[in-house]
């Protein structure tokens, strides 16, 4: 007999990045096994925070730690505290494409009601030539690691990386970044880390045309003088709670919130590359933890990705969808998500995958390095 490709217990593939397999074809993530490097992520993470909790700016510091406001929720409540607590935060923004006009509008609305300095920058130049060079540079295989397959955590680091070359140019001690707790083991809690996970994916050349000479000065810097890195909701795990952070912005007209709160627009073409690159969906962590909650069906959700990385790898390739296969992309769309408005909003995505990629002058058609 040979061997299931898929976990017994899950949905996960043999050969998805960083998941091993045991003899009864059951994968680590299933038997809980989690890789050292992640772990030690979550401890540094921990070690970071109380830091942080503990120091309180001197009366000289004009900010005493740099808060990545992105105008999603969590880094507008995040905002509130650290003025509560009087950490003196500067918050900041990297203005990107392809980012919600409801964010933006989050931002504003802050500033008009919080006493804030506030700082924007455009990185339009620099994000498309970054995700252009990610996108079109195959991955080396040997350096695949757990949560490889999300792409799109490449542009995480690449925000967290403009706000530690800000941070440290200004000499501010902390940059606060509100991942979501499930981000746990997979954030780099570490300025030199974050930058040396980019360089092994895009190479030390295309982020000295970025962020310039501080590249070097960084990397050859003791780790003492470099801005930390705080994820505040990442240690505060379990009392974590969206549902009272939302209420509580609302109650102080800091927040409307968008249909969705992924609403990346390169959310097509970062699975089309998933699809492309790790032969599994962006989202197989999800949808495999999913399965073991009980959620969905094993069967139902190993045919849905198979259908959907068909449609991905066929539309890439096309210039015009029929009306039979949008009717069918609508209906393998529906198996994904029970919220209606998503499913159209992942409709739309898919649709557009073509001209998204055009606007950052990637040719889905082209072969990658
Ligand atoms: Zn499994």
């Amino acid at each position: 007999m040979g061997k299931e490709i898929f976990c017994k217990e899950c949905i996960i593939a043999r050969g998805h990045p960083g998941v091993d397999f045991n003899k009864q074809g059951v994968c680590s993530l299933c038997e809980q096994i989690i890789p050292e490097s992640c772990l030690d992520n979550y401890e540094n993470n921990l070690k970071n925070c109380e830091m942080f909790y503990k120091f309180s700016p001197s009366e000289k510091d004009k900010y005493g730690c740099l808060l990545m406001l992105s105008g999603g929720k969590d880094s507008l409540f995040m905002l509130t505290q650290l003025l509560k607590d009087k950490k003196k935060p500067l918050a900041f923004t990297l203005d990107i494409p392809f980012e919600s006009k409801t964010a933006k509008e989050n931002i504003e609305r802050a500033k008009s009601i919080l006493d804030i300095d506030h700082i924007s920058m455009s990185a339009y130049w620099a994000f498309k030539k970054m995700w252009k060079h990610i996108f079109m540079t195959a991955p080396n295989p040997q350096t695949a690691k757990l949560n490889s397959e999300r792409i799109c955590e490449a542009c995480g680091n690449f925000i967290i990386l403009s706000a530690c070359f800000f941070a440290y140019k200004f000499e501010i001690p902390y940059v606060i970044y509100c991942a979501d707790p499930s981000q746990v083991f997979f954030i780099y809690p570490d300025f030199k880390l974050t930058l040396e996970a980019m360089i092994d994916r895009v190479g030390v050349e295309v982020l000295i045309t970025i962020f310039g000479e501080d590249v070097r000065a960084v990397l050859s810097e003791d780790n003492l003088n470099l801005p930390k890195i705080i994820t505040p909701y990442v240690a505060m795990a379990e009392q974590y709670n969206a549902e009272e952070i939302i209420n509580y912005l609302k109650k102080e007209g800091l927040y409307i919130s968008s249909p969705i709160e992924t609403h990346c627009s390169l959310w097509a073409l970062y699975h089309y590359f998933a699809y492309k690159y790790y032969n599994c969906d962006a989202d197989a962590l999800v949808y495999a933890k999913n399965v073991r909650d009980g959620l969905i069906a094993r069967n139902e959700m190993i045919e849905v990705t198979a259908e959907l990385r068909d449609i991905y790898l066929e539309i890439a390739v096309k210039n015009k969808i029929s009306q039979e296969e949008k009717t069918h992309i609508k209906k393998v769309v529906n198996k994904v998500t029970q919220n209606p408005r998503e499913a159209n909003w992942i409709f739309d995505q898919l649709l557009s995958m073509k001209k998204t990629a055009d606007k950052l002058g990637i040719d889905l058609s082209a072969e990658t390095k």
